[in-house]
């Protein structure tokens, strides 16, 4: 049934194969939170953050498997901040647990505020408004210290979250934002898998095509070992400006490449580069660089100094410009959200709204 779901899902918008995540999982929801359901409506008062008319809608910045995410500006401060709006499913609860674990890296995309109204579910993000790595691919290839410099800081975000025993599942170049500096964000927990410590394994085919990791396509267990699989793809692509595999429209040979080719590496690959680049697509999970020794030490990143790069003190390799919100006008999508105010105790998730309180007191006020 979620199998055919999900199938659904995606036949209705039709994508390139590399951007259709699949997500083969049975859980169960429990709308009113497993507690007998009241019919009688209450309204609920909210603080402004967690309202959704505190914000004005300005445009869409990206539409995902389960909803839209929108620049808006909370109108109180001006701030500008990126809102995922979704439709309400049991997975978002795992995707809320890993966004308020991601506080602790500044690798990681915060969010501020979670809120939800009667349908949807809402996500209150920092905005990184210096787009996405599958935008800067389509320049063309990169230069070895920019890929050293976007390996490292996705190495620090990986090995943090790891490290709290989520493993993301759908690491790809659409999900590694730049913030307004130029510093690496991996954004979209919505995959993500908790409880992970020592031997833990998990099951289910999930993630994106082409980024996939062997053993999630072979459905087998597997570990935090699938994340360093993806970050391997990212790396050769932005090294070579190409796949590692075949990446085209038919899945059976994505799926076919990936478990069984070996990927070509150019003779002017620098021997660090490809020797890195080995170890992260080993096939075998077990022998795979991130979870089987320490990717900090492989020479490919022997000029890092890491204690500077987690405080985000080098310099990135590419400075974005930072659009204002004076120039945007507000989104035809304000209207359709504005209905979406309506909240009563039927359909709650429970425990999901939260305020960051550093928010709440620099820019809230
Ligand atoms: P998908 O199914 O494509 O993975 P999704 O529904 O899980 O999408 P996200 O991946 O979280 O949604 O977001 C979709 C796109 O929106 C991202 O690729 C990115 O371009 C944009 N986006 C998400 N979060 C932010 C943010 N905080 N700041 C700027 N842009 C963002």
């Amino acid at each position: 049934m979620a199998d055919m779901r999900s199938q659904e899902r995606l036949q209705k918008r039709p994508r390139s194969p590399e951007n259709v995540k699949v997500r083969v999982l049975i859980k169960f929801f429990s709308p009113g939170g497993g507690g007998r359901r009241k019919k009688r409506r209450a309204r609920v008062r909210r603080p402004a953050p967690l309202q959704i008319r505190s914000y004005k809608l300005l445009k869409k910045l990206g539409q995902g498997s389960f909803g839209n995410v929108m620049l808006a500006s909370f109108i109180k401060s001006n701030q500008l901040v990126a809102i995922k709006i979704m439709k309400k499913r049991p997975e978002i609860m795992e995707e809320h647990h890993a966004l308020r674990i991601a506080e602790g890296s500044p690798f990681l995309c915060h969010a501020y505020a979670a809120f939800q109204s009667e349908m949807k579910a809402f996500f209150v993000l920092e905005y990184a408004s210096g787009g996405n790595l599958e935008a800067l691919m389509e320049n063309g290839r990169f230069s070895s210290s920019a890929v050293m410099f976007y390996a490292a800081e996705i190495v620090c975000g990986l090995q943090y979250l790891h490290s709290k025993g989520i493993v993301h599942r759908d690491i790809k170049p659409a999900n590694i934002l730049l913030d307004g500096h130029g510093h690496i964000k991996i954004c979209d927990f919505g995959f993500a898998v908790h409880n992970m410590f020592g031997e833990r394994t998990t099951r289910g085919l999930v993630g994106t095509y082409g980024y996939m990791a062997p053993e999630v396509m072979l459905m087998e267990e597997y570990n935090a070992a699938v994340d360093w699989w993806s970050l391997g793809v990212i790396l050769y692509r932005m090294a070579t400006g190409r796949s590692p595999f075949y990446n085209g429209r038919v899945r059976t040979m994505v799926k076919e490449s990936t478990i069984s080719e070996k990927p070509k590496y150019p003779e002017w690959l620098s021997g660090r580069l490809r020797n890195l680049l080995k170890k992260l697509l080993k096939k075998n999970p077990l022998h795979r660089l991130g979870t089987n020794g320490n990717i900090r030490k492989h020479p490919f990143f022997a000029s890092v100094d890491w204690v500077e790069l987690e405080r985000q003190r080098l310099k990135p390799p590419i400075q974005p410009q930072v659009p204002s919100s004076e120039n945007l006008g507000a989104s035809s999508e304000e209207l359709s959200l504005s209905l979406e105010n309506g909240y009563s105790n039927i359909n709650i998730l429970q425990e999901f709204s939260f305020l960051n309180p550093t928010w709440q007191e620099y820019a809230v006020g």
